[in-house]
């Protein structure tokens, strides 16, 4: 009972930091019981992870809310924020009398490990730096941390009686219109929409808030393009539907191109109210490519847009430990393709110019037979006709696909206009190129060898940061993966690449190794990629496109 548990850290004060350890195991805190299934070793390591446990009755959580995943997702993430916020409020504020947090959402509802809502209780994940003076245990500040605030912040964030029934309502309502939204896109024949009113632009490049509505200029559809939809709530959505196919945005510098592709990018994962952007919904197979000049590849077929290279090696087998701008995007689209994309979306101000387009005059210096690269341009429609892949492109520079666009909608001081037409009347090759046969015919399975995600000694993958996962002396760099929004997704990922290198068995290839991952998350939930019971540390899902990302971008694969 918490009155023993205070009389135990009382008895502690003093004594070595290592004494924590006996706080392992299970404790009744009234309100929760508080599981602590990790001590730090000392004051400098990271935090202790513990569990709240609230039981489901006390919880009482609206049935109709969390009968299905997508509901229960949204309310974990309703109860992550309010845990987070009480963390703030009540946790002491640093080393010395420890810290309580809760990993902390951004703009996004991702499913993730900080809240579970399970069959008997429901559990917030904490992470609880002890107090410590020097590397000596303060008793009664953690038994203050322990038996008060830990708590406090289970009656605030996780009991029935200090729920806001309303605003959870709302926040479950919205992510599953949702996801609503998103699943009826393939059958409008659409890619993308675009929501009236949204905004789009950011506060700044290093913020993922948005921009103030004073300076902001809402979207606003064409109407050529306006579609509306119908949502499980009652209410609708107007917007700009993108549809599928190939399509252009152009328009003037510092007119809003990029900020548009951005959002529609970003719109693989709802957003929460107050965002901007919680219409600019997007197929969540849409995958953002662009040049990577120095990333590995290993074994990818590049060759509809990459013939024979100067040092030989064939590009139906490419493998590189430092791959070119070009070369580094066509193996970024090849294995995206490979992964399940059907719409590519692609900024010119992350390409690299000579895969995508090579005009007039350059075709008549360099002969054919002299240069390697087939541009993105002549690819793009042989692309979509055989395997079903769409183009969402920003192109401002260039008029060269006009010619094979379905649809050009152009900015003009942040306001899209449809200029189809007028891009069709400028066309050189209305007709668009020709191409002689399937080019995207070649289907390489790439089957992984047993153990080569393991560098070295075999040590675990650890996420540093978004950007980043280390595993033993080799880096994974996963700064280029745009659509990789949080920390705790990376976090993910590197336990995924340990969970894949333990399933290679040399017969599975990449796809098959990767879809037996998502169905074990799907049916497990996310605990399941962590390799111990209990707290698995916090996590949020990638989707299956990022896990892809992640392993091509492995520099120890190679295949069987
Ligand atoms: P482009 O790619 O066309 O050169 P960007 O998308 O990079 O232009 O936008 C240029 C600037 O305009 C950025 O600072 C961006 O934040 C801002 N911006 C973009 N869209 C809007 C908008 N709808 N309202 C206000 N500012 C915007
Ligand atoms: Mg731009």
């Amino acid at each position: 009972d918490p009155r023993s548990l205070r009389s135990t850290l009382e008895s502690l004060d003093g004594r070595g930091y290592a004494s924590y350890k006996q706080l392992r195991g299970r404790h009744d805190l009234g309100p929760a019981t508080l599981a602590v299934d990790h001590v730090q070793v000392d004051p400098y390591a990271p935090p202790s992870l513990m569990r709240l446990l609230v039981p489901r009755e006390a919880a009482d959580l609206p049935a109709d809310l969390v009968d299905t995943a997508a509901g229960r997702t949204a309310v974990a993430d309703f109860l992550t924020r309010r845990a987070a916020e009480a963390a703030r409020r009540h946790g002491p504020d640093g080393r010395d009398a420890g810290e309580v947090s809760i990993n902390r959402p951004g703009q996004e509802v991702l499913e993730r490990t900080s809240v579970v809502i399970g069959e008997t209780h429901v559990e917030a994940r904490l992470h609880v730096a002890l107090p410590a003076a020097g590397r000596r245990i303060r008793g009664r500040d953690a038994a203050t941390l322990l038996t008060e605030v830990l708590p406090r912040l289970a009656e605030e964030a996780l009991h029935h009686d200090a729920l806001d029934a309303a605003a959870l309502r709302a926040h479950v309502t919205l992510h599953r219109d949702q996801l609503h939204l998103r699943g009826r896109l393939a059958e409008a024949g659409l890619v993308a929409v675009v929501g009236d009113g949204a905004i789009l632009p950011r506060r700044s490049g290093d913020s993922d808030l948005p921009m103030d509505a004073a300076d902001a200029v809402p979207f606003s559809s064409p109407e050529s393009l306006r579609v509306t939809f119908e949502l499980p709530s009652g209410s609708t959505v107007t917007g700009m539907g993108i549809p599928e196919g190939v399509t252009v945005i152009v328009g003037g510098g510092y007119h809003g191109k990029s900020t548009l592709l951005r959002a529609v990018e970003r719109g693989i994962h709802p957003h929460i109210a107050g965002d901007g952007r919680e219409w600019v919904l997007t197929r969540d197979d849409a995958t953002a490519i662009r040049a990577e000049d120095g990333r590995a590849a290993t074994g990818v077929d590049i060759s509809p847009f990459i013939g024979d290279l100067p040092s030989g090696s064939d590009t139906r087998d490419f493998s590189t430990t430092n791959a070119s701008g070009s070369t580094s995007q066509a193996a970024g689209l090849a294995e995206a393709v490979e992964a399940g994309a059907k719409t590519l979306l692609i900024d010119e101000d992350t390409s690299a110019t000579n895969f995508m387009i090579r005009d007039e005059r350059m075709r008549a210096l360099i002969p054919a037979d002299r240069e390697p690269i087939t541009p993105f341009v002549d690819r793009i429609r042989p692309l979509h006709a055989e395997r079903g892949v769409s183009t969402v492109l920003v192109a401002g520079g260039s008029g060269a696909f006009f010619d094979v666009a379905d649809q050009v909608i152009a900015l003009d001081s942040y306001l899209a206009r449809d200029a189809t037409a007028e891009a069709r009347a400028l066309a050189e090759h209305p007709e668009g190129p020709t191409t002689a046969g399937p080019v995207f015919a070649g289907e390489r399975r790439r089957v992984p060898q047993p153990s080569s995600l393991r560098s070295g000694r075999g040590k675990p993958a650890k996420a540093r940061g978004r950007t980043a996962i280390q595993q033993d002396r080799t880096t994974i760099d996963l700064a280029a993966v745009s659509q990789l929004v949080d920390p705790a997704q990376t976090a993910a990922l590197a336990h995924a690449l340990d969970r894949l290198d333990e399933m290679a068995d040399g017969r599975r290839d990449v796809v098959e190794l990767i879809e037996t991952l998502c169905a074990r998350i799907d049916a497990e939930g996310l605990d399941a990629l962590s390799p111990h019971r209990g707290h698995p540390g916090a996590m949020a899902r990638p989707r299956r496109q990022e896990i892809h990302a992640a392993l091509n971008r492995h520099r120890g694969l190679r295949l069987s």
